[in-house]
């Protein structure tokens, strides 16, 4: 197939549909691990048609909805200062921190610059040398090649009024913190295909092998994920447990040897808190000492701020999996797009935002 229109088609989506409800024998309960699939399995009313038959889900797949209370509070504090403008991208804005989102900071007088791209705040800050620009770096392994390579411009103009807020978080760490808990209800994966585009799945093999669950690399249109959950209930029903590749069009196994190197050249390896979840062990990357005088925490000394434990929003119970978006008491009342009470309300591949977009008030 060569068109998105044919990963689309309604008469082949229905036939691994009925091939599905045919091979299932018992209930299962497969997570996706990218908020652009779960928007995807919603939009397309996957989700739905498989009531009963798969349980579909939705994992801490959107990079904007893990990221720390504490960064964004940060983020916020710097944007108030005189000299410093932040630059971030546009989903982060109405993400609650401690104390309100960036976008209450930017009510109050706070300098915010929305950008499209990391290299964008690079080229703001070679423009007006007399201004500190700080970029709001987040995002999985996808996002960290481009951030790595705006570090590296910002070194080859020599910016010493450029610095970043680094909050890259890796996928594969917070899928063995899920797996590892004891409410843990996932038999098997959906891998997220754009990371794997960058990281390949070589190393999801001995994640396989440690924790005997089935894990397929599976793509965002119809097609892809109803292949995908259709390889899952295959290997479930056969008490198999394998990594596939349902996404060979795009993954390769190996990955995107030369984004790896640029983010290993950048970035190194850290423990990292993600929201609600607390401190994931090598969940997170962070620049490498010979970068550090990008980073923004070192630049700026991170001020102390009072933790406001926000108890309102049931997101860590969403993006594990222990409650759908429309369980949560808040869901399309008190939480809204336009009025939301969490993170996963605000951001385009939120897990709240996809049921409230395409209408889903049930629990599929
Ligand atoms: S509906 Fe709102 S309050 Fe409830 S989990 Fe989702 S974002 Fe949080």
């Amino acid at each position: 197939m060569k068109y998105l229109d044919e990963y689309r088609d309604p008469k082949t989506a229905q036939l691994l549909l009925d091939e599905i409800r045919r091979i299932t024998t018992r209930h299962w309960t497969l997570m996706e691990v990218c908020g652009g699939q779960t928007h995807s399995l919603l939009r397309h009313g996957i989700a739905v048609e498989l009531e009963g038959t798969v349980e579909l889900i939705h994992g801490p797949g959107c990079p904007v909805c893990v990221t720390d209370q504490a960064a964004i509070d940060f983020a916020c504090q710097l944007a108030q200062r005189e000299e410093i403008v932040l630059a971030s991208f546009g989903d982060m804005l109405r993400v609650p921190g401690s104390h309100g989102s960036l976008l209450d900071a930017q009510a109050t007088g706070a300098h915010i610059q929305i950008v499209y791209s990391p290299s964008d705040a690079v080229e703001l800050a070679r423009k007006q040398p007399e201004t500190q620009f700080v970029f709001f770096a987040v995002g999985f392994e996808t996002t960290a090649p481009a951030t790595a390579l705006a570090i590296k411009q910002a070194a080859r103009y020599r910016l010493e009024n450029f610095s970043m807020i680094v909050s890259h978080v890796r996928v594969q760490p917070a899928m063995e913190s899920l797996v590892q808990a004891p409410e843990n209800r996932v038999q098997a994966f959906l891998a997220a295909g754009h990371v794997c585009t960058v990281m390949g799945y070589e190393s999801y093999e001995s994640f396989v092998n440690r924790y005997q669950l089935p894990v397929v690399v599976t793509g965002f249109e119809p097609l892809d994920l109803l292949d995908g959950i259709l390889a899952c209930v295959k290997q479930l029903e056969a008490n198999e447990a394998m990594l596939e590749n349902r996404y060979a069009r795009t993954v390769q196994a190996a990955g995107n040897r030369s984004a790896q190197d640029l983010v290993q050249e950048i970035y190194q390896v850290c423990d990292r808190a993600w929201r609600g979840f607390g401190t994931i062990p090598k969940g997170g990357l962070e620049l490498r000492p010979e970068w550090q005088q990008f980073d923004a925490l070192l630049r700026f000394n991170k001020p102390a701020i009072p933790v406001f434990k926000r108890d309102e929003c049931q997101s860590f119970e969403v993006m594990t999996g222990q409650i759908k978006p429309p369980e949560c008491p808040h869901f399309g009342t008190r939480c809204t797009p336009e009025s939301p009470l969490g993170a996963p309300m605000v951001s385009s591949e939120g897990a709240c935002a996809a049921y409230y977009r395409y209408g889903v008030t049930t629990t599929p």
